[in-house]
């Protein structure tokens, strides 16, 4: 057979097994399917949409899978127990997740309850955040952290935490702070936990490089480290300075970063701990970078280190240090977060359409009739029918330039122009074929392929769904859900439905190294066709926006549970916004916007230029409008 396409080709394809961290696969009837706990539990996909579409849900659709979160939160604890066992270091591994990275409450709830067994605890970084933190975080063993900018208020707060019994630790980042923590802790007759927070010379790399370095925003110099020092011996509070902390950045590519970074900062430990303080944690922050391209390469998307190299490599670094210096080793905290939750969370899309360059019905050509320049486009084909594609390429885009002068002119009608562009793309097509899979393709012929690719029309936003692609460039797998086992014909790129040109999606991850500027994609074939956008429950949650007023989409959560036929079962759906609800948050009131178009129909009923029952159907379905999903209500099927 000449169109030999299996699963294998599709994997290779979309690198699945390259990002996928086991997590997710290519399944024998070419679906993809998600494997929570990495065993022989596979839900399909497809199966969750049509099920959520059987529960009245439409699309776009978010899926988390609750048991990646357990299943994650066990990795990264077992990944810092086994490097903790290995080397023979003299003390344990304490995590907590930063909830800025993840606020919704069924995520948090899930990460602390599978969290229990190894003492998982929080980090706030804001007053709402700590106000949540407080409320969820019971178990007394594990740490409560708050870093960020604070006032008096989140002080008070946190220390009032301390009164609970909790394990608050108010990490400094400012020498005023420090300032209100010792005046308050004295009014409130409470020994707080003090964390520092120190700058690092050493930095990182990718995207969210400055987080670290003399010039990061956070942070106590050497300098103003002393003199908070001194202020905590003058208020005999010496003794409650109980943790170092420093945050490298987010997903550290690289983990010499790492490993550099972690020496740094053991240093500050041992000479504070000679210096008379009882530090009792090194927290090293967030960081722990997610693999999102699969390249496992120090790209800005990827890591060039595993998880298990990452918690020896600090072990290993802040033991060696410790034990130089002779001071006893630190309680080991990270601020995971991104690594805790990228993986647990997708957002499946419908196709919706297809903007293509090409024709199929390109205006029947008249040679007699058209015009000179129809005729000299027509006879570019014979250069081309000649093997002579760069200057067959050169003259299309010559007289393509000419037409558009004559149309400018006046010269040129609008039948004749839409044959001269139709003829263009055809013969485009032809040129560009010839060219594809060579290695040395001229510049302007590249332009030209680039110019070709079909637009995939999707039923999402990229301001709500993809933040950080659209923000930052940040690369997220996205795979066709179904027909994996079928050949793509298409080189696709991505556009949204907001009217903004920026919501599109023209950087994939392909098989290779390096980022491709299309996705393969198959010819629509009227059934649906989904696709999914992988790895995005890291920070793209709360930092989506509201563009176009399209809101929060519907949700549905997955549960594996071997009792059920399937093997898994929807353990809750979150309605996403509704029109109103996304009007309301934009200071309207429903009730006098309907009020004001019941007024504009009557005034036209009055007029005679509407009738009664069709004035009050109007209203009817205008109210009911109000009532449905932000997004485009189509597929019904
Ligand atoms: C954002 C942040 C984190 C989380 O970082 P990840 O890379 O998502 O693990 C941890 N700590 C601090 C202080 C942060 O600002």
């Amino acid at each position: 057979m000449e169109d030999q396409w299996g699963i294998a080709d599709s994997d290779g394809l979309y690198g699945v097994s390259r990002w996928g961290s086991g997590y997710f696969k290519i399944d024998e009837s070419g679906s993809m399917a998600v494997l929570p706990h990495k065993d022989e539990t596979e839900i399909r996909i497809l199966d969750v949409i049509e099920e959520a579409k059987a529960r009245g849900l439409r699309l776009p659709l978010h899926i988390r899978f609750q048991d990646i979160l357990q299943n994650r939160v066990r990795q990264i604890n077992e990944a810092f127990a086994s490097a903790i066992a290995e080397s023979g270091y003299g003390n344990r591994y304490r995590g907590v997740f930063p909830v800025k990275v993840n606020q919704m409450r069924e995520v948090v709830e899930t990460l602390l309850e599978a969290g229990e067994e190894f003492s998982l605890g929080l980090e706030a970084g804001s007053k709402p955040e700590l106000l949540l933190a407080l409320a969820l975080h019971t178990d007394y063993e594990s740490l409560l952290i708050c870093n960020g900018y604070k006032d008096e208020e989140f002080l008070r707060t946190a220390i009032a935490g301390r009164k609970l019994g909790k394990k608050v630790i108010v990490v400094i980042e400012k020498l005023e702070e420090l300032r209100s923590l010792v005046a308050i802790a004295a009014e409130l007759a409470v020994k707080p936990c003090i964390g520092v927070r120190v700058k690092l010379a050493n930095r990182s790399s990718g995207k969210w490089a400055t987080s670290s370095g003399d010039n990061a925003k956070f942070g106590l110099s050497t300098v103003e480290l002393l003199e908070a020092l001194s202020i905590l011996d003058k208020a005999g509070l010496k003794d409650c300075l109980k943790l170092l902390h420093f945050h490298i950045g987010s997903q550290i590519p690289e983990i010499q970063v790492v490993t550099r970074c972690i020496r740094e900062g053991a240093r500050f430990y041992a000479k504070l701990v000679k210096m008379g303080c009882s530090l009792e944690y090194v927290d090293i922050g967030g960081g722990l970078g997610v693999d999102y391209d699969g390249t496992r390469s120090a790209a800005s998307s990827s890591t060039n280190y595993s998880l298990r190299e990452y918690a020896v490599d600090i072990v290993s670094g802040l033991k060696d240090v410790c034990d130089e210096e002779g001071v006893p080793p630190p309680c080991i905290v990270s601020e995971s977060g991104r690594a805790l939750v990228a993986h647990h969370s997708m957002i499946a899309v419908e196709v919706i359409g297809k903007i293509c360059k090409e024709t199929t019905n390109r205006p029947r050509l008249q040679p007699e009739k058209d015009g000179k320049i129809v005729r000299e486009v027509m006879a570019v084909w014979d250069t081309v029918e000649a093997g002579h594609y760069d200057e067959a390429f050169h003259d299309l885009a010559y007289l393509k330039q000419q037409a558009m002068s004559l149309f400018d002119l006046g010269y040129l009608d609008l039948e004749t122009k839409a044959a001269v562009d139709a003829l263009y793309w055809e013969i485009a097509a032809d040129v560009a074929k010839h060219y594809e899979g060579k290695t040395r393709i001229p510049e302007d012929i590249r332009e030209l392929t680039d110019s070709l690719k079909d637009q995939y029309l999707l039923n999402f936003s990229v301001f709500r769904a993809l933040p950080d692609f659209w923000a930052l460039g940040q690369l997220f797998p996205a795979v066709p859900v179904q027909r994996l086992d079928e050949r793509p014909k298409f080189k696709g790129t991505i556009v949204d439905i907001t009217c903004d040109s920026d919501g599109r999606v023209d950087r994939f991850i392909g098989g290779g190294e390096e980022p491709n500027d299309y996705l393969p994609l198959h010819e629509l074939n009227g059934r649906p066709y989904y696709l999914g956008f992988f790895l995005t429950g890291a920070y793209q949650d709360t930092l989506g926006d509201m563009h176009n007023l399209f809101g929060r989409m519907h949700e549905v959560h997955v549960r594996v549970d071997p009792d059920e036929e399937k093997g898994w079962y929807i353990d809750e759906e979150i309605q996403g916004d509704t029109v109103e609800e996304v009007l309301v948050q934009n200071e309207y009131v429903p009730a006098e916007l309907v009020r004001s178009m019941r007024q504009q129909i009557d005034r036209a009923i009055k007029q005679d230029t509407l009738k009664p029952g069709e004035g009050m159907r109007m209203l009817a379905e205008y109210e009911k409008s109000l009532k449905r999903y932000t997004y485009l209500d189509v597929g019904r099927s």
